[in-house]
């Protein structure tokens, strides 16, 4: 099983993403875990996308097609994996589409979680509060939704022409949306 979750900051990608990986037993690939496992090891890379990512802005396209092509052709993906945030923008969906077919690795479907704005501000305001994420604070949210909208969002059109997306109901009780979850991909 090879699945890619998009969805806006805040509408509960990460966490339906990890629930669904246990459910089917697959990997769980962040790309946000990733830079952030690369900022706390003061590493090249981690050097290098701190800024952005306290800016709230995209890591270039160039940075993570390197990780991620270096990532997905570890043995352990073999078996499937979950994408978690990549990819972000068209200039890396195009990129993926190519490591996949050197891998021979065929995706099952796009998760797409929606949600309405003003809850996502909410819940994201609230998740600073205890997360300690830098990028979590209200004006850095905002920007973070704008680059949503404007990058990451044509991805859903990019996929719906391959006939993968699967829309999803972000706003309930996490179980039940993993529920719903489960329902599209069976
Ligand atoms: P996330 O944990 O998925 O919300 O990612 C946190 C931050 O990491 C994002 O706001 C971006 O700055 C950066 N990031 C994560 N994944 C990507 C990606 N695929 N392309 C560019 N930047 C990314």
């Amino acid at each position: 099983m090879r699945l890619i979750f998009i969805g806006p900051p805040g509408v509960g990608k990460g966490t339906q993403a990890r629930r669904i990986c246990d459910y089917f037993s697959i990997l769980h690939l962040s790309t946000g875990d990733i830079l952030r496992d690369e900022i706390s090891k003061d590493s090249y890379i981690g050097q290098s996308a701190k800024s952005f990512i306290d800016a709230g802005h995209l890591v270039p396209d160039d940075v993570l097609l390197e990780i991620m092509s270096g990532r997905l052709a570890q043995e352990d993906c073999n078996s499937g994996y979950c994408l978690d945030g990549f990819p972000r923008t068209i200039l890396q969906a195009e990129g993926l589409e190519n490591i996949l077919t050197d891998l021979n690795h065929a995706l099952n479907a796009v998760i797409s979680i929606v949600a309405d704005e003003e809850e996502l501000i909410n819940r994201l305001v609230l998740r600073g509060e205890t997360s300690g994420r830098s990028d979590d604070t209200a004006d850095i949210i905002r920007q973070r939704l704008q680059i949503y909208r404007q990058q990451t969002e044509p991805l859903i059109e990019f996929y719906a022409q391959r006939n993968l997306v699967k829309t999803v109901d972000g706003i309930g009780a996490i179980p039940e949306i993993t529920e719903r979850i489960q329902k599209t991909i069976e």
